[in-house]
């Protein structure tokens, strides 16, 4: 199947056709600085330190985990899905003492349950928005109740598609990708990291590449920049024109959109019988998980069938249920580019000739 309904945004794709120009080219570093401001702009931050560090969403996680993290300090982390899960199995490498409060999965985590886990954790971490179940764990009531500890969020979903406040809320390390509601190729994980945390920086994090207090020693030298890994010039670029996107959108405007997909989406697939599994309030506009309709898939066809179908016929691409939820729940994505009111209609009328 050709370019369909999930094309990225024009500016976007014509990003990667500019000339590939030294990592150190002053040009080029201006057009990086000018990227940083963007991220400052939709992550709602002052953080001196925000950046893309280079490679997708897990190694925003990663990078986040591996510098403020010691052998035996406690990590309380939220987990009522697939990433929390992988917070843990992170923080875990770090030799960290792993909390793990569990909620359902499909239902939010209880803030108030994260802050008595621990009477004084080095880190309180959890995923803004559950890409594995659509649903959507509060922060602030963290960020403003946390005491000492840090607050590091999973922002990958969240960025782009619903309101993410680092400054008002207090979180203190977050970290993104570009292919959810930035609408941008994967490849980079824009981070941002409060004064408060680079304080807790450790020295020699293990990992070379992650260590973030190097990198925001190049990033302060700012006119004198020098070699540390080669950026991934191409990415940058694309990741420069999808915020411009955005930006010139308006950020709020942007959220609206997605808030607008995802009501019509939730709506229309209710009036067709299906069930939505997070409650309502928990609910993410950005992504919609389904119960799969077992009783009305096509005779002889699986669920993976239907899925195939719909990518096949419509250029329509569906997730299916990720650990426990395999084969039980579809995921539906409406994420940057992809959040239009037309495709949610073309959605919902390939289901409409799909499901009997
Ligand atoms: C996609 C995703 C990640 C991982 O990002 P990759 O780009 O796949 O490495 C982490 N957290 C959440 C919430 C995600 O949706």
């Amino acid at each position: 199947m050709g370019p369909g309904p999930s094309n990225p945004y024009p500016e976007v794709i014509e990003a990667f056709t500019r000339p590939v120009m030294g990592h150190l080219d002053g040009v080029f570093l201006e057009l990086l600085d000018e990227t940083c401001d963007r991220l400052r702009a939709v992550f709602r931050t002052d953080n001196a330190l925000t950046f893309p560090v280079s490679g997708t969403g897990s190694a925003g996680m990663e990078a986040a985990f591996v510098n403020v993290i010691s052998e035996g300090q406690t990590v309380v982390v939220g987990v009522n899905g697939v990433f929390g899960e992988r917070m843990c199995d992170v923080a875990a490498r770090c030799d960290a003492n792993v909390v793990r409060v569990d909620a359902d999965w499909g239902t939010p985590l209880d803030p108030q349950r994260i802050l008595d886990a621990h009477p004084a954790p080095a880190v309180i971490a959890v995923v803004h928005a559950e890409t594995s179940t659509g649903v959507r764990n509060d922060l602030a009531e963290l960020g403003s109740a946390k005491g000492d500890a840090l607050l590091l969020a999973d922002c990958v979903t969240s960025l782009g598609g619903i309101d993410v406040r680092l400054d008002d809320w207090g979180v203190d390390i977050a970290y993104s990708g570009t292919q959810k509601c930035l609408g941008v190729p994967p490849g980079l994980a824009p981070v941002s990291v409060s004064a408060r945390a680079m304080e807790r920086f450790r020295c020699r994090p293990q990992s070379w590449y992650f260590d973030m207090g190097m990198i925001a020693d190049y990033v302060a030298a700012r006119g004198a920049r020098a070699y540390h890994h080669t950026a991934p010039i191409s990415m940058i670029y694309a990741l420069h024109a999808g915020l411009g996107v955005v930006l010139d959108e308006g950020l709020e405007a942007a959220h609206r959109r997605h808030q607008h997909c995802g009501d019509l989406l939730q709506a229309g697939l209710e009036a067709r019988g299906l069930t939505l599994v997070p409650p309502a309030e928990a609910r993410l506009p950005q992504l919609t998980s389904v119960r799969v309709p077992e009783s009305r898939l096509p005779r002889g066809m699986g669920e993976a069938d239907v899925r195939r179908m719909l990518l096949d016929r419509y250029g329509i691409e569906i997730g299916g249920g990720l650990g426990p939820w395999a084969g039980q729940c579809w995921r539906i994505g409406s994420m940057g580019h992809t959040a239009r009111r037309r495709n949610v209609t073309l959605v919902l009328a390939a289901l409409d000739e799909v499901l009997d």
